[in-house]
């Protein structure tokens, strides 16, 4: 397969619209997720998983034209640690794995999906040691979380994830610059999917949730979404890179109108 665009997540929500919408205009998709709908299945929550879905793909298509490191598992899930792996793991070992191959295609580029949870805020010291691949630290830090409350663990761990990836992303401004591979981020406010659904019927995330700011909508398909990292892939945005995008319908501007 030629200058494929690898999603993982493919298989609900932002990264199936977003299958979706490339599809329609004539790009080839190569969909990772561990829901059986996925061309790939494998489970980005183990390393082997991870290894397995950037070596698949690698098969099916040698030089990618982008990757979108989309999969990620709510504030909410059972398991903190598992949302490390995912949403940190799981975004930055595959976008890591990708780099090379991307470079190899003239038109190269990739998002990864951070979230209007990073404006709100993670944990500076649980942040620190994601990005400095201080995993061990990172688990540590969790388990004291955990041992006050699950939910508030996994909150602390999907916020800190979701700035660790903003911040992977301005970080390797330069690295994946000088490769000629382009790299932004996307931040989605409330989408409508699966994962905002079980939010809102969580009674103790819900009320924050429903307390976001809102600029001018409320909340939006995922396929409005998908529209702004389909324009991040596409030629037109040829002369962005290593941006943060929030597309929330204005939440993060109103939670912090100084930040430029
Ligand atoms: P979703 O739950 O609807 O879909 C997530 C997809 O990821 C599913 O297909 C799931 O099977 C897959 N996935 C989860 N764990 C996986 C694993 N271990 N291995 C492989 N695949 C796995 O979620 P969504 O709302 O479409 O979210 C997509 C991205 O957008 C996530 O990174 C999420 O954090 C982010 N986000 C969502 C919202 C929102 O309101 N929905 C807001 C901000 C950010």
């Amino acid at each position: 397969m030629q200058d494929a665009v690898i999603i993982t997540g493919s298989a609900a929500g932002l990264g199936k619209a977003l299958s979706h919408t490339l599809s329609s205009i004539g790009s080839n998709v190569i969909g990772i997720d561990k829901n059986t709908s996925a061309d790939i299945i494998a489970d980005l929550s183990t390393a082997h998983g991870r290894q397995l879905a950037v070596s698949s793909a690698l098969d099916l298509c040698p030089r990618p034209k982008a990757v979108v490191a989309n999969a990620g598992l709510s504030p909410i899930h059972e398991d903190p640690f598992a949302i490390l792996e995912v949403n940190w793991l799981g975004v930055k070992d595959v976008l890591d794995s990708f780099l090379h191959p991307l470079s190899k295609n003239k038109r190269g580029c990739a998002v990864a999906i951070s979230s209007i949870g990073a404006a709100v805020g993670g944990d500076k010291e649980l942040i620190d040691c994601l990005l400095e691949a201080r995993i061990s630290d990172a688990k540590s830090i969790l388990d004291k979380a955990l041992k006050l409350s699950v939910v508030d663990a996994g909150i602390v761990a999907y916020s800190s994830c979701k700035v660790a990836v903003a911040q992977y992303v301005r970080a390797n401004a330069k690295l994946w610059g000088e490769k000629g591979v382009r790299l932004n981020c996307v931040a989605p406010g409330r989408m409508e999917t699966a994962m905002l659904e079980g939010l809102l019927s969580h009674e103790e995330i819900a009320p924050g949730i429903e307390a976001l700011p809102t600029g001018i909508t409320e909340s939006a398909s995922a396929s409005k979404v998908a529209d702004v990292v389909a324009f991040f892939l596409s030629d037109q945005s040829s002369f962005v890179h290593g941006q943060v995008l929030y597309v929330d319908g204005g939440s993060e501007s109103l939670i912090r109108p100084n930040v430029i």
